[in-house]
C-alpha cells in the first residue's frame, strides 16, 4: 500500500534525532507501489525530482532543516524461506525488515550467519546497501541476490552477489550510476545449517570458546548483544548514527609515521589496532582504528553545546540533548577530521551519509 504524507517530520526518520521536515514521506510496500508512485503524473510535484530511499535512518545525517524532496520508506517486513538443502537455507527478506529481527529469527532457527550482526540498528535494505559488519562478519558475504526497482527504467531488476561489488561498508548501490536509482525491495540471504561461528573479534572467543561444539547462534547473539550494550549508546535514549567515520586504510609507510608520531607524544602503541589488508587499488595496506586516532587526539567524551563524542566509544558522535541541528554534528566532525589530520597525517572520511 502506498501512503504519502506531506510535510513529514524528520525526527522519527533518523536515529541521530535531527529535527526538521521533509516535503513528503512516501511509505511503500512493494515494487508495484514504487511503479505506481514513479509513473504517477503527481510524482514531480510531490518529490521535486529528488528522492531518498531510507530504512531507519541509522546511517544518515540531515544537515538541512527542510529536506526538499521525498523520503521513501518500505513497510514490508516479511521474511520467507525460498530454498533449502542439507547445508543451507535461503531466505528472502523484504526491505523494511529490521536487521536485528532477522538475526533473532535466524538464531531461533539455529541458522548461522547473522548472529554477529545482532543489535545493529537499521533495516535489511540499509544493511544490503551499506554492507554492514560487526565482530568479523559482513552481510555482503551472505547476500545471494538483491531485488530492486529501477526508477530510471521503471522496472524491476535483480542484482547478483557479484553485481553488488561489496567492499568495506561499500556496495555498487552507494555509487553512480546505481546510487539513488535502484531501490532495494528485497534481499536473498543464504544461511548455514552447519555450525560456522566467527569468534575471532572482540571478546567472543574468550567468553564462548568453553562451549566447544555445543555453541549455538543464539549463544553468539546473546554475547554480541551484551558486549554492544556496554559500549554503544542506546538509540532510543541518545541520538547517534553509530560509527561516524570509516576506519582508515593506509600505506605501511603512513602506518609507520603514525607510530613515530605517537612515540614522540609519549603514547604507547603496543595495543594500537592495525590489521593488514588490501587497498582498493590492490596494494598492501593497513587498516587503522579511527576510534584509536580520535581517542589519542583527546576527543573521547568531548561535549560542545548539544553534541559530543560517546564516552566509551569516541567514534560515535552523539546528539546529547536531543536538540542538535545537523550542522552542529558536521561542525564537530570537521574539527575532529582537521585535528586528526594535523596530529597523525591521516584524513578520516565519514561513514555516515550527509543529506
Ligand atoms: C548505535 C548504532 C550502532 C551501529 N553499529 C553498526 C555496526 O556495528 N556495523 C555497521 O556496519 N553499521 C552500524 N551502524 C550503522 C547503521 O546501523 C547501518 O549502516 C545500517 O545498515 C543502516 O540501515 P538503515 O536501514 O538505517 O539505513 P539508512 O541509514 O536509512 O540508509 C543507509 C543507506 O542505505 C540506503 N537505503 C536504505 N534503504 C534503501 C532501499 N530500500 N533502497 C535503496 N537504498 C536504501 C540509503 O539511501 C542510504 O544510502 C550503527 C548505527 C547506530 C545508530
Amino acid at each position: 500500500m502506498l501512503h504519502i504524507t506531506c510535510n513529514a517530520p524528520l525526527k522519527p526518520l533518523n536515529t541521530m534525532g535531527i529535527d526538521g521536515t521533509a516535503d513528503a514521506l512516501v511509505e511503500w510496500g512493494s515494487a508495484s507501489d514504487l511503479h505506481t508512485f514513479f509513473t504517477d503524473p503527481a510524482y514531480e510535484s510531490i518529490s521535486h525530482g529528488t528522492i531518498k530511499a531510507i530504512g531507519q535512518g541509522s546511517n544518515l545525517l540531515f544537515t538541512v532543516y527542510r529536506y526538499e524532496g521525498a523520503i521513501l520508506r518500505c513497510t514490508d517486513t516479511t521474511i520467507e524461506t525460498i530454498a533449502e538443502d542439507e547445508n543451507t537455507a535461503t531466505v528472502r527478506v523484504h526491505a523494511g525488515c529490521v536487521l536485528d529481527n532477522l538475526a533473532k529469527q535466524m538464531c531461533d532457527k539455529a541458522l548461522w550467519g547473522t548472529e554477529n550482526l545482532s543489535l545493529i540498528p537499521g533495516t535489511v535494505a540499509g544493511a544490503t546497501v551499506q554492507n554492514v559488519g560487526a565482530y568479523g562478519a559482513e552481510i555482503g558475504t551472505m547476500v545471494k541476490a538483491v531485488h530492486c526497482y529501477d526508477r530510471q527504467e521503471k522496472r524491476e531488476v535483480i542484482l547478483s552477489h557479484d553485481d553488488m561489488a561489496y567492499g568495506y561498508r561499500d556496495s555498487a548501490l552507494k555509487h553512480e550510476p546505481l546510487k539513488n536509482r535502484l531501490i532495494v525491495v528485497a534481499t536473498d540471504i543464504v544461511l548455514s545449517k552447519k555450525p560456522c561461528p566467527k569468534l575471532s573479534y572482540g571478546n567472543l572467543h574468550r567468553t564462548l570458546s568453553h562451549l566447544g561444539d555445543h555453541i549455538t547462534p543464539l549463544d553468539v547473539r546473546e554475547e554480541v548483544i551484551r558486549t554492544r550494550r556496554g559500549k554503544l549508546p542506546e538509540v532510543t535514549e541518545t541520538g547517534s548514527a553509530g560509527s561516524f567515520f570509516k576506519n582508515p586504510v593506509v600505506s605501511p609507510r603512513a602506518h609507520r609515521q603514525v607510530i613515530e608520531a605517537a612515540t614522540n607524544m609519549g603514547i604507547d602503541t603496543s595495543t594500537m589496532p592495525a590489521h593488514e589488508t588490501i587497498t582498493p587499488n590492490g596494494e598492501p595496506g593497513i587498516k587503522l582504528s579511527a576510534a584509536w586516532l580520535i581517542d589519542k587526539s583527546g576527543w573521547k567524551g568531548y561535549r560542545r553545546w548539544n553534541v559530543g563524542t560517546w564516552p566509551t566509544q569516541p567514534l560515535v558522535l552523539v546528539n546529547l540533548t536531543g536538540y542538535a541541528a545537523g550542522i552542529e554534528i558536521t561542525a564537530l566532525a570537521r574539527d575532529i577530521i582537521a585535528d586528526v589530520r594535523a596530529k597523525w597525517g591521516i584524513t578520516l572520511t565519514p561513514e555516515v551519509e550527509y543529506l
